[in-house]
């Protein structure tokens, strides 16, 4: 179901964690379907786990513990998940559509209410504003709601003995079990994502090992359980990152680029102070000032020159830290800046077919089952079975490309009664 794309492994300390919500969005269904996991050998599987006793006992976990919280039976379908490529590329307004949609930004205004106290306090402490946290819970784990549903010792235990990253999920295991010794996970049967991400911000166990905090001093960090901690904790990730979050400094602006303008300059790398992109003449899209003009800022152009354009500084890369993406970092700044009052990109996305919010892939979906497609549950998910019902309907109405995409055409159409 979920995948891990190629990028998150740039980013050891953040694998994987949101592609619960590509998925839960919709924007990365595949057409096809996940091949059978591999069989495994009991025997060689208890030996590798026995080998993984030493790496216990260095980061502290006894032997009796280690083999108690290591005793599990493992799970071989999370390794075809480890190695599934997409097939093909979400464009970036269908992941936008559907992770930055009037649903997130309803919930999250509401959670920023909610938890008002709670984010003074955050931000008191590490210096990282209400919205920015609440946008990152929010594209995470949907503000709680899909945290993940496989048992985190099996999925890791597995990756640790088999697959291609063996090195890497051996020390996620080591970790994991080291926060449960330590009484900082309770729960034993906790879930998260196959890869191993979990709870409200979907960290990997070493990057809970190092960064998360205990928030609401009960003595231990619960970031499964406790909205204080995993919020706090997800500040403190930002504020430490290798950029370092800049107090009341934005993350940039959506621009309005000069005529002409050479998008060979653009990337995220590609800093040049805000005076010389001032002279190059950018200015943003609402009129607003821009920083200092000797702060340091990068132009993103990821439609090319038609579609938005973003001028981006520090705090940009202290998100883009969280999960190494593009598309994963816009949407937390966008979103942000939604639950801040904004009204989202001024700039349309160079396509005559937009994405989907989740409200308009429930209605497709609907709309695929009320003609006859057996697509299980309407529930804004565009897996295998909605993608190829899209397909059919495509073929069937005559629209180009028959791709299977979940977008505004066949939305339109399909309500036209077409
Ligand atoms: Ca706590």
């Amino acid at each position: 179901m979920s995948r891990l794309p190629t990028h998150r492994f740039s980013s050891p300390a953040r694998l994987a964690l949101s592609s619960l919500l590509l998925c839960a969005g919709g924007a990365a269904a595949q057409v096809t379907a996940t091949p059978a996991a591999p069989t495994y050998d009991a025997a060689e599987f208890a030996r590798c786990i026995a080998g993984i006793r030493s790496d216990a006992a260095k980061a502290g976990i006894p032997q009796a513990a280690f083999d108690q919280l290591a005793d599990v039976t493992p799970d071989m379908t999370v390794l075809p998940l480890l190695d599934s490529q997409p097939e093909f590329t979400t464009p970036l307004w269908d992941y936008l559509a559907g992770l930055v949609d009037d649903e997130r930004v309803a919930d999250g205004r509401a959670r920023l209410v909610e938890h008002r106290a709670l984010l003074d306090r955050v931000a008191a402490q590490y210096g990282v504003d209400a919205e920015t946290v609440v946008a990152i819970w929010g594209v995470e784990s949907d503000y709680g709601r899909i945290s993940g549903k496989r048992p985190l010792r099996v999925s890791l235990a597995t990756l640790a003995c088999h697959g291609r990253r063996q090195p890497f999920f051996r020390s996620e295991f080591v970790a994991l079990l080291k926060l449960m010794h330590d009484g900082d996970l309770r729960n034993r049967d906790t879930t998260g994502s196959w890869a191993g991400a979990f709870g409200h911000t979907q960290f990997m166990p070493s990057t809970y090992a190092r960064i998360a905090v205990d928030f609401d001093g009960d003595g231990r960090r619960d970031l499964v359980d406790s909205i204080p901690d995993a919020l706090a904790s997800t500040a403190n990730y930002l504020k430490r990152s290798r950029a370092g979050w800049k107090t009341g400094q934005p993350w940039g602006y959506e621009i309005k680029l000069p005529a002409g303008f050479d998008t060979a300059q653009a990337g995220r790398t590609s800093r040049r102070t805000v005076a010389a992109w001032t002279a190059l003449g950018i200015t943003r899209v609402d009129g607003g000032a821009l920083p200092a003009g000797n702060t340091q800022a990068a132009i993103l152009v990821p439609t090319g020159a038609k579609g938005p354009a973003f001028i981006v500084f520090s705090n940009y890369d202290a998100i883009f830290s969280y999960n190494a993406a593009e598309s994963y970092a816009l949407a937390i700044a966008t979103l942000a800046d939604r639950l801040r009052g904004g009204s989202g990109l001024q700039t349309p996305w160079p396509t005559d077919d937009p994405g989907l919010s989740r409200a308009q892939r429930r209605e497709l979906q609907t709309l695929l089952l009320a003609r006859g497609h057996a697509i299980g549950e309407v529930d804004g998910m565009i897996g295998t079975a909605t993608r190829r019902a899209i397909q059919t309907e495509q073929r069937r109405i005559g629209l180009t490309p028959d791709d299977g995409r979940a977008g505004v055409r066949i939305l339109d159409a399909l309500k036209a009664g077409r």
